[in-house]
Formats: structure tokens, sequence, C-alpha cells
């Protein structure tokens, strides 16, 4: 495995290299979520790239980028492991020059949910992104279901800048109860770590009422709000189209429940795809 620290590193490590190449970009204090998504390119691709980059572009100015996970070497440790080729982990410099000024902004899709409550937020992962695949060049680029507005961002620039690779979504990887595992998590209390699951509980209850036939969806929502006990303060719940996380024309369609709550300061996001119970799953009353 080797680790590079500029785009001309990457260049040369990749000259030749076995195709299809897959690259999963992170911003390290690796959990099992990431490497579930590294496993998959490994069973993929032939050649597996990882990116280590905390980005500066999208954090806003009183979010946490000082104080984010850092844990370099023991994810060096888990990739090595995990049989990557390839670390990229340049730093905030090599990535963005004095004179970097170009930037990529995703539209309206990033604008909602947590593009608004994170102005910039998506311009920031749009940009490096597009930073990413313009150095690796992948075929594949795997991503998790648990940032989903990330997904729909990711997927609306794939495609209008006609990117010539294919975002590959991951699962959501959980805690045995429910909670999906976040970098962030680490900054919960114990009594915040047990309310926790709570959110996707909530999801879970959305999901659950729009599967056993609730389709008016300010109905299924509230069905979710009232798992959230009051530790958990609500930022948004809400059921989108996952493509456009726009309200739904309808609850029959593509659906997904989304939710992000605070505990104390810290917040968390998750998410739930809606399954319709379609015609063969209806039981004939005898
Ligand atoms: P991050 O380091 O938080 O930027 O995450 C890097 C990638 O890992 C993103 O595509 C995330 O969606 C994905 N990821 C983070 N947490 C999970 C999880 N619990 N399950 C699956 N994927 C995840």
């Amino acid at each position: 495995m080797r680790i590079a620290r500029t785009v001309g590193e990457v260049r040369e490590a990749l000259l030749g290299a076995a195709r299809p190449v897959g690259l999963v970009p992170t911003m390290g204090a690796l959990h099992a979520g990431h490497l579930a998504l590294v496993e998959r390119a490994r069973a993929e691709c032939r050649t597996v790239v990882v990116s280590i980059f905390v980005n500066p572009l999208q954090f806003g100015p009183a979010e946490d980028y000082a104080r984010y996970p850092r844990a370099f070497d023991g994810d060096v440790a888990a990739l090595r492991d995990a049989g990557v080729d390839l670390i990229y982990a340049p730093d905030a410099a090599t990535m963005y020059p004095p004179d970097f000024a170009t930037a990529i902004d995703p539209g309206a899709v990033g604008a909602r949910y947590e593009g608004a409550l994170r102005p910039g937020h998506f311009k920031g992962v749009a940009t490096v992104c597009v930073k990413l695949f313009a150095t690796v060049l992948p075929e594949r680029a795997y991503f998790g279901a648990k940032d989903a507005q990330q997904v729909a961002v990711l997927g609306r620039v794939v495609t209008d800048l006609n990117l010539p690779l294919e975002l590959v979504v991951c699962a959501t990887v959980r805690e045995s109860d429910g909670l999906a595992l976040s970098s962030r998590n680490a900054y919960l209390d114990a009594q915040q770590r047990a309310a926790a699951p709570a959110l996707h509980r909530a999801l879970s209850a959305i999901a659950r009422a729009v599967h056993d036939g609730e389709y008016d969806r300010d109905r299924a929502v509230a069905r979710g709000r009232a798992e959230l006990p009051a530790l958990l303060r609500e930022a948004y719940l809400d059921v989108v189209d996952p493509a456009t996380f726009e309200p739904p024309a309808n609850l029959h369609g593509p659906a997904v429940a989304i939710a992000s709550a605070w505990l104390g300061s810290t917040r968390l996001i998750d998410n739930e795809p809606i399954s319709v119970r379609c015609a063969a799953d209806e039981t004939v009353p005898a």
C-alpha cells in the first residue's frame, strides 16, 4: 500500500494501474461504515484508492473543522488490513493553494435541509469530490447511503458535468441499537448516546407508517416525531424524493425519510428508504 500526498504522486502511483479503479472518499477517523465502502470497492475493483482529507470547504466558520476527529495512523493500519492499494492524503494547502478560485455549485438539491443548515456545505463537498475524481480518475466512486443528500448532490454533479464514473451507494452501517455509525458519535456523552437511537426509531416509524398505508406525508412524519424524546431537538424530519430532496409527488414512488436532531451541541443525521407495499403484498380478506 502506498501513501500519496500530492496530485503528482497519485498520478505516478496509478500509472498502469489495473482497472477498474475504485475511489472511496473519506475524512478519516475510519469506522466500520467507511470500511464497508472499502470492502465493497475491494470486491468490485482491481485497484482501490481511499482518500483521507478533512475538507475545510465543507465546514462553516462556527463548525467543528478544528476538532473533527483525526486518527491517521490507525486509519492507515485499517486500510492496509483491508487490502487498499493507495491512500491519497493531501494537506489543505495542496488541495487549495492560495490562488484556488473555482467552485462547483450543485444548485437547488444542495440548498435544502443540510444545505440550509450548513450554507456552502454541498458546494464544498461537490468541489472536493470533483477534484478527487479528476485526480484519481476512478471508474467507480463509493459513498454511504447514510449521507443521502450528499448522494443526491453528487448524482446531480456527475450527470450535469458528464463525469465518466459510476457512483456506488452502500447501505448504512449501524450499531446494534440502530444508531448509524458516525465519526461525530464520539462527541456524545453517555446520556446522549443512550438517547441517540431514537433518531433511527423515528425514521423507522415513518417508513413503517407509509408501508402500512399512511400516504399522507404530514401524518406519516408526525408518527416519527412522536418517537423523539425531548433530549433530541429536531432540526428536520421529513419525507423527500431521494434524487431531488424535494417533497415527493406522492408516497407511492421513490421516497426517503430523512432526519436530523441536536443532542447538546452535536447534530446527528440519518435516513431510511421508504418501500411502499405493492399490490402483490396486499392480502385479500377471505
Ligand atoms: P465521512 O468520512 O464522514 O466524509 O464519510 C465518508 C464516506 O463514508 C461517506 O460516503 C459517508 O456517507 C460514508 N459513511 C459514513 N458513515 C457511514 C455509515 N454508518 N454507513 C455507511 N457509510 C457511511
